[in-house]
């Protein structure tokens, strides 16, 4: 394993904070160095190119566009779908809402319409009660928005039922539907699900490549031709229009080709993460995919504390608003799992179950 910065990723730490936190394999760094590139602003580097046709046909889109991060996917596709005043329906827990500084506010001048999901999953029900007739008085539904899986829902999986029910909800009052895949190959490798399933259906959806594709960098936002060329002016005036960055899309190529099926290898090591918590009295989020969050009250301990005292024996953890965030990814492997239970039951004074 690399060495990290202190406080950050040691040699002697599982690093469970994030499946950020994965770093570029010597494969990947080999396929980097080796890339075909060109300027991508003027749409030349070939490598990019070749990546957004890729992903595009795999999220069943027309077209698509390189960004440089999931928030800018975002932020961009919701500029692109709204106009200023426009509600854009959202689960309370949404990275939109939690995550992003307000960037739709400032920069698309659109307000959440913040609904009460389960684990981040609303139903059709939260769209038809956001919409108002057409009216000068009425904030209109510009866009509904959901997290395909839902990163602060501890990585929960839309059922396919429910998420058909939502888009047609917004189709019936024309009003596009935006999906955050961050993790949308997450939820694909944990349901065996095509991509194209949920991202044919939608109006605008992105993958993050370096989440637990284990990319350095790399987002790609896909759509209809028409929708893509107006995210493009976007994209230049927020800056995200860049040069060679065929070198970051050949990382992203190789993820794709090389990090998907294993994704199966990280939704087996926190289900055995979270059995091992459970038989350790701990309570957490049921392990749909790749994420987990601990209530520490459930172990009578504070977020900070816990994540403090874990960390010194070895474990890193994110703490989200009072929950300790777990999350499996490239770089932990089965040994790592055990380990940090082994940190756990010590931390808890119990043996591991
Ligand atoms: C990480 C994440 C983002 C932002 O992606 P970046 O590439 O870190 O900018 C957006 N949505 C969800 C659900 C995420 O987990």
């Amino acid at each position: 394993m690399a060495e990290g910065a202190p406080g950050t990723t040691t040699a002697d730490v599982v690093d469970l904070s994030s499946d950020t936190q994965t770093r570029p394999t010597p494969a990947m760094r080999a396929a980097i160095a080796a890339a075909e590139v060109g300027d991508e602003q003027q749409r030349l580097d070939p490598t990019v190119t070749a990546l957004c046709e890729r992903v595009a046909a795999l999220l069943g889109q027309e077209a698509a566009v390189m960004l440089p991060s999931g928030v800018m996917c975002n932020l961009v596709a919701i500029s692109t779908h709204t106009r200023p005043g426009h509600l854009v329906l959202v689960d309370r827990w949404a990275h939109i809402a939690r995550a992003e500084g307000g960037g739709g506010a400032v920069s698309a001048g659109v307000q959440l319409e913040v609904v009460d999901g389960d684990r981040g999953i609303y139903g059709p029900d939260a769209v038809e009660a956001a919409h108002a007739p057409r009216s000068n008085y009425w904030p209109q539904l510009g866009l509904v928005a959901l997290e395909q899986t839902h990163n602060f829902g501890g990585g929960a999986l839309w059922p396919g039922d429910v998420f058909d029910a939502v888009v047609d909800a917004a189709h019936a009052r024309e009003v596009p539907v935006h999906v955050d895949g961050a993790r949308l190959m997450n939820a694909a490798v944990a349901t065996g699900t095509d991509p194209a399933r949920w991202g044919g259906r939608v109006d605008s959806v992105w993958i993050d490549f370096t989440k637990g594709l284990g990319a350095p960098l790399g987002a790609v936002l896909a759509g209809p031709r028409e929708f893509v060329e107006r995210a493009w002016a976007i994209k230049h005036r927020v800056g995200g229009a860049m040069r060679q960055a065929g070198m970051m899309a050949a990382g992203c190529l190789h993820a794709l080709d090389h990090h998907v099926a294993r994704l199966a290898d990280d939704h087996a090591n926190l289900r055995r993460l979270a059995e091992g918590l459970a038989a350790l009295g701990v309570t957490t989020t049921p392990p749909d995919t790749n994420i987990l969050f601990i209530d520490p009250a459930s172990v009578g301990r504070g977020a900070g504390e816990l994540q403090a005292a874990l960390l010194a024996r070895g474990v890193r953890t994110s703490v989200v608003w009072g929950r300790l965030r777990m999350v499996t990814h490239l770089d932990v492997d089965a040994a790592g799992v055990e380990l940090a239970l082994t940190a756990v039951a010590a931390e808890l004074g119990r043996s591991a179950g």
